[in-house]
């Protein structure tokens, strides 16, 4: 049988005699210990269990870990304050001045900025290649290549990385291969596929209702201890830290994402289908006119999906523009960046998400003016909210050439 990540959270439970049937949120960043001998063994990392300081770990942020590291199929997990919290240390510790970096070109605008900006300034340099080209990857990794970095379902574009092969050529090069699953919480899960390290967005999906930031960074054991090192882990240092308030919150909301996703990618085949019936451009690995539909479907965890994520193409940015206004305001989503909320979400990548990808590198990859990136949300009805949008869609005139 395939892995069940929805199966292995459920499993997990934190019960006992008296106990909350939530664990108990741990309100302290400083822990007691009854010998001096304890404390010392913390630090040199040796004593199991023990807590030291709520920037090296807590109770409730090892609780979200530990259902994190369930649902990821990795030995171990730890949380960080944004996803781009958990990107940046991971890169850090894995390269060192004079590495580089193999990367998807179609990734989150931070996370390109990050490699494109911010790394050169240590010596760390990044090429950008077209993830489907698995020619193009091989032929990018120099002797100093460290990281293999993709997306799974990439942003905004929802191409597919296929994890399977990007992991051989890991292999055959020693390379770490870092995968962010934001975009395909339970659909995918990369680290049966290869993958070494998978990082999440928690902001997104995971939590769900958009009301906090919040990342987490699956992998083996030795590498989550090595990040958490208080001589040089790079999570410990960085200290891009959670609140145990905050992971406390989105574990609740972790135990119903196996029905928020499966409502998700429900309403978005449904609207993807009807949208490419009315002749829009439409972009979602469940069409089969996606070039990654099968890949996809090869490396899927069936039930959930494929995700909530698609796009259209409207033509020109003043169409999206007018089209997502109009859409808010009839109240059928909101014009808003982010992803996973229960309400659908509008933007066009161009001008907002993906505006750290100068222009002419955004044409290169297929980005275009008109593009709308929508997460769709868990609308009861989704019939009734297509006729909506369609009839939103025929005022702005995107659909003009088509009911001719
Ligand atoms: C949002 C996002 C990030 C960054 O996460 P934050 O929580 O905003 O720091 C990284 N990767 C992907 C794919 C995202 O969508």
């Amino acid at each position: 049988m395939k892995y069940n990540p929805a199966d292995k959270i459920q499993d997990l439970q934190y019960f006992r005699e008296f106990g909350g049937v939530n664990p108990s949120i741990s309100d302290s960043s400083t822990y007691t210990f009854l010998s001096a001998k304890t404390m010392f063994d913390t630090f040199e990392g040796n004593a199991e269990g023990c807590y030291l300081y709520s920037r090296h770990s807590s109770p409730s942020n090892l609780y979200l870990g530990e259902a994190l590291a369930a649902m990821e199929a990795t030995e171990a997990a730890t949380v960080t304050a944004s996803g781009m919290g958990a990107i940046t240390p991971v890169i850090l510790q894995l390269c060192d001045a004079g590495d580089h970096i193999v990367s998807s070109r179609t990734i989150y605008g931070g996370t390109y900025a990050f490699m494109k900006n911010f790394l050169p300034k240590l010596n760390i340099n990044t090429s950008f290649v077209n993830i489907t080209k698995l020619e193009e990857v091989e032929s990018a990794i120099t002797s100093n290549t460290k990281i293999l970095y993709c997306e799974s379902v990439s942003n905004p574009l929802l191409e597919i990385a296929n994890i399977p092969a990007l992991a051989e050529l890991v292999k055959k090069y020693n390379l770490k291969l870092v995968v962010d699953n934001t975009f395909s919480p339970l659909s995918i899960t990369p680290s049966i596929l290869g993958a070494d390290i998978v990082i999440h967005s928690l902001t997104k999906f995971i939590n769900g209702s958009s009301d906090t930031v919040g990342g987490v960074i699956c992998g083996p054991s030795d590498f989550i201890n090595e990040l958490r090192n208080v001589n040089d882990g790079a999570c410990m240092l960085l200290g891009s830290t959670m609140d145990s308030f905050r992971s406390a919150s989105i574990l609740k909301n972790l135990r119903t994402l196996h029905i928020r996703m499966q409502k998700h990618s429900g309403n978005a085949m449904y609207l993807a289908e009807k949208f490419q019936a009315l002749g829009l451009k439409t972009v979602y690995p469940g069409l089969n006119s996606h070039h990654g539909n099968e890949l996809f479907t090869s490396m899927m965890n069936d039930e959930y999906g494929f995700g909530g994520m698609l796009t259209i193409d409207v033509g020109s940015l003043e169409k999206a523009n007018s089209l997502m206004e109009l859409m808010q305001e009839e109240n059928l989503g909101y014009l808003a960046v982010s992803l996973g909320f229960y309400k659908t979400l509008f933007s066009a990548p161009g001008t907002s998400t993906s505006s750290e990808i100068p222009e002419e590198e955004q044409l290169e990859m297929g980005l275009s003016d008109g593009l709308i990136r929508f997460s769709i949300g868990l609308d009861n009805h989704i019939d009734r909210t297509f006729k909506q949008m369609k009839k939103c869609m025929e005022q702005i005139g995107v659909l003009e050439k088509v009911t001719l």
